[in-house]
């Protein structure tokens, strides 16, 4: 008999109750050391004070209210995500997946208004832009399209990182190219900057519209507000979710003036997206990941973290072949199913993730301690030498 839960999950047989930073406390008690977050969304730990804060006290004046109205906590967050970006304006959505519809349509909407004939969105192996008909379309993989035909027509999927491919593919009648800066399901793959440069520069020469997808690896992640300020480039349109929340369900699509031209009113729209309970949340990460002093703090910590990951993996060259990723977006490439690692890391009390290309994702809280770090290698530690 199928279970009530529509079963679309293989799940680990283990359920928390709550929650401390970087910890995760299971029904029996155990308490785990999170280096998943969620995926890469509770970047201030589990019930951080600020964000119950902001939480409650909106909790207790108006939960939802229709977009037919004003709604002032929007207004601030909109306010903080176009002051610390490229982005003249967003849209306030409720997941990623919800971002990157939006985003295909305000990619199609600009050409439309343009009275051009531009649909096709070049993007790359190995993506993941979400789950609705269109994002599974446009990562174009197997594993997510198989069953789910006919597709969204209007994508093409390019080798990931083939810039020759992508010169080859690229042309007056391309839409845009859509890419993640580091691909996070792809299995922690960050592009070069000076490849996501040449990206930027290809997207001018065609007049295509670049869209970059920071779900994974945006909100801190990789040491910078955002992963592509690295390259020194800026994206037209650009998708925000996971980490935004800090665990309350909030996305953004950020994008130019010029690039959201065509969306005027009632072209687009959303019931919950951009509530006051969500924004509430969303405003206060925003306050506290985006500042000079907590962005250099995750820095410190990635250089500490990556140094440790990369004794482990010199400690343990059955099991692991490298260290990979930017900031504490870390990615450890192994020589054996990464599923296999994420048991034996339960074993020991240590939350971790798996990706694509044989890798175990590290995404812990972006507060995570000094300590916190240490514990977590030598619990790896020793989940990797119960399978050497
Ligand atoms: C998780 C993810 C999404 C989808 O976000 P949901 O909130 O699950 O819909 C899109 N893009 C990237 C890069 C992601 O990691």
């Amino acid at each position: 008999m199928i279970s009530h839960v529509l079963p679309t999950y293989n799940r680990a047989p283990i359920a928390f109750e709550k929650g401390e930073g970087a910890w995760a406390i299971a029904t029996d008690g155990t308490r785990y050391l999170d280096l998943g977050a969620g995926i890469a969304v509770n970047v201030l730990g589990h019930a951080n004070p600020d964000l119950v804060a902001a939480l409650t006290e909106q909790a207790g004046k108006i939960w939802h209210v229709s977009n037919l109205y004003q709604i002032p906590q929007q207004e601030r967050l909109a306010d903080l995500l176009v002051d610390h970006t490229f982005a003249d304006t967003a849209f306030i959505t409720n997941s990623g997946t919800e971002a990157a519809e939006l985003a295909i349509k305000m990619v199609r909407k600009y050409w439309s208004d343009r009275g051009e004939d531009r649909i096709e969105i070049l993007t790359f192996e190995g993506a993941f832009h979400g789950r609705s008909t269109g994002a599974i379309a446009a990562s174009g993989s197997e594993k997510m399209t198989k069953g789910f035909g006919p597709l969204m027509p209007g994508f093409r999927t390019l080798p990931w990182g083939d810039l020759d491919a992508l010169k080859a593919a690229i042309s007056d009648r391309t839409a845009a190219v859509m890419l993640e800066p580091v691909q996070g399901e792809g299995g922690i793959r960050p592009l070069p900057d000076a490849d996501l440069r040449e990206i930027r520069a290809l997207c001018d020469q065609s007049g295509a519209l670049l869209v970059l997808d920071e779900v994974q690896c945006g909100m801190g992640r990789t040491g910078r507000l955002f992963a592509h300020e690295y390259a020194g480039i800026a994206p037209d349109i650009m998708m925000v979710a996971k980490g935004i929340g800090g665990g309350f369900p909030l996305g953004a699509v950020l994008a130019t003036e010029k690039a959201a031209v065509g969306m005027v009113a009632g072209t687009h729209g959303s019931t919950y997206g951009g509530n006051p309970l969500a924004c509430a949340v969303g405003a206060r990460v925003m306050e506290i990941v985006a500042t000079d002093a907590f962005l250099a703090e995750v820095n410190r910590k990635a250089a500490l973290f990556r140094q440790k990951l990369e004794g482990l993996v010199a400690a343990h060259p059955t099991v692991f072949e490298a260290v990979r990723g930017q900031g504490l977006m870390l990615g450890l490439k192994c020589k054996l199913a990464p599923a296999d690692l994420v048991k034996a890391g339960y074993a020991q009390h240590l939350l971790t993730v798996p990706a694509a290309d044989n890798t175990l994702r590290l995404l812990p809280p972006l507060n995570i301690t000094d300590d916190e770090i240490a514990e977590a290698v030598a619990r790896l530690d020793r989940a990797a030498a119960s399978l050497d």
